[in-house]
């Protein structure tokens, strides 16, 4: 891979996520690649070697280049002509420094080379990498007014790798500008929304998105601060639970024309608004007063991870929840069991000469509900016997 690209004059090394993840032994997701090589010859190039380049962004100067079918974004160096930013005028270039300059953060402009050899050109990013500090390159203010998803970006990888006190001046400049989150796509602010909700660092995170008017600028109004006590109790409940969809959730315990606004605004995809809503409505069927048979019949209506995640939610409501361990017993029943299997079908009634049709349906409702009411416990023979 940088053997066929970094030939004749030209250098290629591994940049942003990759290269700091690796410094902080985090697993490492997508593989960036900045090179001088203009995007035509790494299209040249990376056929002449038999890889396979696939033109992305080649307007922006990436080529997705496979290789031992894992794709890499081959991304040519960058330099602002005019203004900087996202909109504003860039050509190609050959300058390590000027392509640092147009990142977000000190810890995502560290270049390695094949060799692992660490490249640093705003002289801050290594040790604020080890440091987990995330701090804007050059003036916060100027670099938010270029691009306002960078304040999203901002608590993303404070959430991510943010162990310590957040950076001061980013901070302040992210308050400062926060109204810009509106002029954002739903698209770009939900992407950054689900990165941001299941990290480590989410609670406190969004805790000071919460306090700054960030969360709300950013869901378009449709959240109370008191759900943020939810996702609180969640983290200190259940440190483990919680995926993205499970944590909105929680901090979307109101009403539901709102929750339909904020599926709108993060543009969650169906199946993620549909688990959202069964996971709210089911959340009101949990009490640590249910007997198992009555858990084993949510196992069976939601699945063992909805159920699990309506208890988690339904917990998380009870302001007392932390201290009533009978609360933390219902959850661990639910994870031990196992969800039960209906061993009737349609093909069943078939043979024993019902006609298909609605009927059959019918049929085989009223003998599930007499299977769900002996508490699961009759099984083929006995359910078909009465039929
Ligand atoms: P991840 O591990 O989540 O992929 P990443 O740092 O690689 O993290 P990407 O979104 O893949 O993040 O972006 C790759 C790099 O491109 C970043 O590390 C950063 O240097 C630069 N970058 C991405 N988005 C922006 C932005 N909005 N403003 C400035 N630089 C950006
Ligand atoms: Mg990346």
């Amino acid at each position: 891979m940088f053997d066929a690209i970094a030939i004749d004059g030209d250098t290629a090394r591994v940049v942003g996520g990759a290269v700091r993840n690796t410094l902080l032994g985090e697993p490492v997701g997508d593989v960036d690649i900045a090179t001088t090589a203009l995007p035509q010859t790494v299209m040249e190039r990376a056929k002449a070697a038999g890889l396979k380049p696939i033109p992305t962004g080649i307007e922006h100067g990436t080529i997705t280049v496979v290789s031992g079918g894992t794709p890499y974004e081959v991304t040519t160096l960058r330099e602002d002509v005019e203004t900087f930013g996202r909109h504003a005028v860039v050509r190609f270039s050959r300058d390590w420094q000027a392509d640092a300059a147009r990142r977000d953060f000190t810890m995502n402009a560290l270049y390695a080379d094949p060799d692992g050899a660490i490249h640093d050109p705003t002289g801050e990013g290594h040790a604020d990498c080890l440091a987990r500090r995330v701090r804007f390159i050059g003036d916060p203010h100027a670099r938010i007014r270029e691009d306002y998803l960078r304040i999203l970006r901002f608590f993303r990888f404070h959430a991510h790798y943010g162990s310590g006190a957040i950076d001061a001046a980013g901070l302040s400049a992210v308050i400062a500008a926060r109204e810009g989150i509106r002029q954002l796509s739903g698209e770009r602010v939900g992407h950054e929304i689900r990165r941001i909700l299941p990290a480590p660092y989410a609670v406190e995170t969004v805790g000071v998105m919460a306090e700054t008017g960030i969360i709300e600028i950013a869901f378009g109004g449709v959240v109370r601060l008191e759900d943020f006590a939810h996702l609180h109790r969640l983290k200190d409940f259940a440190a483990e639970a919680g995926d993205a969809i499970l944590r909105l959730a929680a901090l979307s315990c109101f009403v539901q024309e709102d929750v339909d606004r904020l599926f709108e605004r993060l543009r969650l995809s169906n199946a993620e608004a549909g688990r959202m809503a069964l996971v709210l409505v089911a959340a009101s069927s949990f009490s640590p007063a249910l007997d198992d048979i009555a858990c084993r019949e949510r196992l069976y209506r939601l699945g063992h991870e909805t159920a699990i995640d309506a208890a988690l939610l339904a917990w998380c409501r009870v302001a007392a929840g932390a201290q009533d361990q009978s609360w933390r017993r219902l959850i661990v029943s639910l994870r031990a069991q196992t969800v039960p299997v209906f061993p009737v079908a349609g093909r069943d009634l078939l043979a024993l000469g019902m006609k298909p049709g609605p009927g059959l349906g019918e049929a085989l409702r009223a003998i599930e509900a007499d299977w769900i009411a002996s508490g699961f416990t009759l099984g083929r023979d006995a359910l078909l016997a009465s039929v």
